[in-house]
């Protein structure tokens, strides 16, 4: 999939923007983004770190728990865990039928947990906690959870329900989301002689000295950081480093709970949905004004 170039046309936004995948695998996503703003981008950002859900624990009962861990603790550390989520097939507790408290079948999945340190210590990981679904796992079976002593034990069931970050950070679906402009760097051939001083101070390593010329070798290392054209000896600096409008690269990581594309593709739907809410709340202030 990478360097394909998707056109998408969003809700509210009056042309169409176009998105290449630079990189990609299971946990991470970088994209390119063209023909939007930094609000736009912005409002992508924000969507994905409070408003796209994921599973976590939200609720846990202690059977039994002899560790030297207290149960809150426990809990918190189990709320914590990433787990893989099926989108498809849960509702927000808030939006299910059931409206219970205590959900059901499509609002919550109980993991359980029964473990006790029969020849001595030992640490209980998060691969131990069994799921009655098991589309909905830790990501990661080797999460240490606790400790045991010698004959202590940990006995517990533990509710997990969508949530959304914007509640509480165990819901984000990512652990980094950031963009930034698209690097545009300009290097005169009439005024550099090639002394390399750019070249020498790049902390990325985005430049080369090639044949006595300067090039560019990785412009997406680029931070914008300026300090080529601040080491350039020349009076008006021959190397110009700015970014270009409306361009910017946007990458993501995933905790694991969904994949990159997933999580793009829900954050879009929700902007998409907002916006639509938006411009119909403003339709009907202004009926009312009329
Ligand atoms: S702006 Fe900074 S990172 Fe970019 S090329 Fe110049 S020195 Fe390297
Ligand atoms: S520091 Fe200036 S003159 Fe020297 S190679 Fe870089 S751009 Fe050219
Ligand atoms: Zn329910």
């Amino acid at each position: 999939m990478n360097g394909t170039t998707v056109i998408l046309v969003c809700y509210g936004v009056s042309k169409q923007v176009e998105i290449k995948v630079l990189e990609k695998d299971d946990r991470n996503m970088r994209l390119l983004i063209r023909d939007v703003d930094v609000p736009y981008m912005n409002a992508l950002r924000r969507i994905i770190l409070s408003e796209v859900p994921c599973m976590a624990v939200d609720e846990v009962v202690i059977l039994e728990n002899s560790s030297v861990m207290q149960d809150e603790t426990i809990a918190h550390r189990l709320g914590l865990v990433p787990l893989k989520t099926d989108l498809d097939s849960y509702s927000l507790p808030e939006e299910c039928e059931c409206k219970s408290e205590f959900g059901c079948n499509l609002c919550r999945v109980t993991l359980t947990l029964d473990v006790e340190a029969k020849e001595g210590t030992r640490p209980v990981y998060s691969g131990e906690l069994t799921s009655e679904n098991k589309d909905v796992v830790p990501v990661s079976d080797k999460i240490p959870v606790v400790k045991l002593a010698k004959e202590q034990k940990l006995r517990l069931e533990a509710y997990a329900r969508l949530g959304k970050g914007k509640n509480h950070a165990k819901w984000q679906p990512v652990s980094m989301c950031a963009y930034k402009y698209y690097p545009k760097i300009e290097i005169s051939s009439k005024n550099c002689d090639a002394c390399g001083k750019c070249v020498e101070i790049c902390p990325k390593r985005v430049l080369a000295n090639k044949d006595k010329k300067i090039e560019v070798v990785d412009l997406l290392a680029c931070t914008l950081c300026q300090d080529c054209a601040e080491a350039c000896p020349k009076d008006k600096p021959a190397i110009k480093v700015s970014w270009e409008d409306n361009a910017f690269m946007f990458g993501l990581e995933s905790t694991g709970a969904l994949s990159p594309e997933r999580i793009m593709a829900e954050a879009i739907k929700i902007l998409d949905k907002q916006l639509k809410e938006f411009e119909s709340q403003v339709k009907v202030k202004k009926s009312e004004a009329n």
